[in-house]
C-alpha cells in the first residue's frame, strides 16, 4: 500500500470514527433530555396459549418517543442507555408503568384472566443498590400481586455465577415475584448452571425459531431447549413467531406458549385490554 493511500484511509476511519463518536454523544444527550421530560411509552405484546390463540400475558417493551424524529425503537438506544447509566432511570419508569397498567387492568378483569406482566430488567439495573426494595415497593403502591410479575433478565447477568446475583433473584421470588431468562441460547452461560436455581422460565431467542422450519439441526436446538426446560421443571416462552408453521412445530415440541407478528406486534395499552376484556381471540 502506498503511504498516500494508507494515510488518506487513516484520515477517513479517524473521521468515522470521529462523526460515530460524535453521534453517540448527540444520543446520549438527546437520551438525557428524554428521561428528565418522560418522552418514552410503553407497548405491550402479547404472550400467547398456542393451543387457544389467547393471550394470556403481555411483555411490556419501551419505546422512546421523539418530539421530531418520532417513536424510535429500544435496539435504537438501550445500549446508550446502558452504558450511560441512564437505563436505571428508565427502568424504573417502565417497572411503574407497567405496573400502572395491571393495577388498572385487574380492577376490571375477571381474576385468572391475566396470568402475567413480562418486563425487561437491564443488568445494570438489577445490579443498582436498592432495586429489589424498588421492586417491593412499586407493587405495594400499586396493589399488585408479586405473581402478576415476571422479571426478563439475560444470560448476561447469570454469566459470573456469582452467589450474590442468585442470592438476589432468590430475594424477588420470595416476594413472588417471578424470573424468566431472555433471549435464552444467546449467550454462553452453561446449561449446569440452571438446576436448583431461582429461574421460573425459559424465552427461547426468535433466531433460533427462524430456522427452525427449514434447519434440521436448528429444529433440534430448539426441541432440546424444551426437553431441558422440562428436565428443569421451568415454563418455556418461544420468541418472534411468525408464521403457523412455527406456532405447529412448537406445539408439537411440547412448547406451550409464544409470541410473535403471527399473533401480534407490540401494541398500546389500550389495545392490549381491548383485547383482554373482550376475551377476543387474536386474529392468526
Ligand atoms: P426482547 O426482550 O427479546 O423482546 C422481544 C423483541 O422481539 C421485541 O422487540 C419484539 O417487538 C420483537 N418481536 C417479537 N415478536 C417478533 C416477531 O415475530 N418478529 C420480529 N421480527 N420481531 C419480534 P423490541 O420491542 O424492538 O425490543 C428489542 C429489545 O429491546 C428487547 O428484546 C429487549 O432486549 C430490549 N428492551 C425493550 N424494552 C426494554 C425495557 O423496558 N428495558 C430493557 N432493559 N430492555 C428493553
Ligand atoms: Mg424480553
Ligand atoms: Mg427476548
Ligand atoms: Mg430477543
Amino acid at each position: 500500500v502506498a503511504k498516500g493511500a494508507g494515510k488518506s484511509q487513516w484520515r477517513r476511519y479517524e473521521s468515522d470514527l470521529h462523526s460515530a463518536m460524535v453521534q453517540r454523544l448527540e444520543l446520549r444527550t438527546a437520551l438525557d433530555h428524554a428521561v428528565n421530560e418522560g418522552h418514552f411509552l410503553l407497548h405491550y405484546q402479547p404472550i400467547v396459549d398456542l393451543h387457544t390463540d389467547e393471550a394470556v400475558a403481555f411483555e411490556a417493551l419501551v419505546r422512546w418517543h421523539h418530539p421530531q424524529r418520532g417513536t424510535i425503537p429500544p435496539d435504537q438506544f438501550i445500549e446508550v442507555a446502558e452504558e450511560s447509566g441512564l437505563i436505571v432511570q428508565i427502568g424504573r419508569w417502565v417497572l411503574e408503568q407497567a405496573l400502572h397498567t395491571v393495577s388498572q387492568w385487574q380492577r376490571i378483569l375477571p381474576p385468572g384472566r391475566l396470568h402475567y406482566i413480562s418486563v425487561n430488567v437491564s443488568v445494570r439495573q438489577f445490579r443498582t443498590p436498592g432495586f429489589i426494595d424498588e421492586v417491593r415497593g412499586l407493587l405495594d403502591t400499586y396493589g399488585v400481586d408479586p405473581r402478576m410479575l415476571m422479571l426478563e433478565i439475560t444470560e448476561t447477568l447469570l454469566m459470573r455465577d456469582d452467589e450474590q446475583t442468585w442470592q438476589d433473584l432468590q430475594k424477588l421470588r420470595d416476594l413472588g415475584v417471578r424470573i424468566a431468562i431472555d433471549d435464552f441460547g444467546t449467550g454462553y452461560s452453561s446449561l449446569g448452571y440452571l438446576r436448583q436455581r431461582p429461574i421460573d422460565v425459559l424465552k427461547i431467542d426468535k433466531t433460533f425459531i427462524d430456522d427452525m422450519v427449514d434447519s434440521p439441526q436448528q429444529h433440534a436446538l430448539v426441541q432440546s431447549i424444551v426437553g431441558l426446560a422440562r428436565t428443569l421443571n421451568l415454563k418455556v416462552v418461544a420468541e418472534g413467531i411468525e408464521s403457523p408453521e412455527h406456532r405447529d412445530t412448537l406445539m408439537r415440541m411440547g412448547c406451550p406458549l409464544g409470541q410473535g407478528y403471527l399473533f401480534s406486534r407490540p401494541v398500546s395499552a389500550a389495545e392490549a385490554f381491548a383485547w383482554l376484556n373482550s376475551h377476543a381471540r387474536l386474529a392468526a
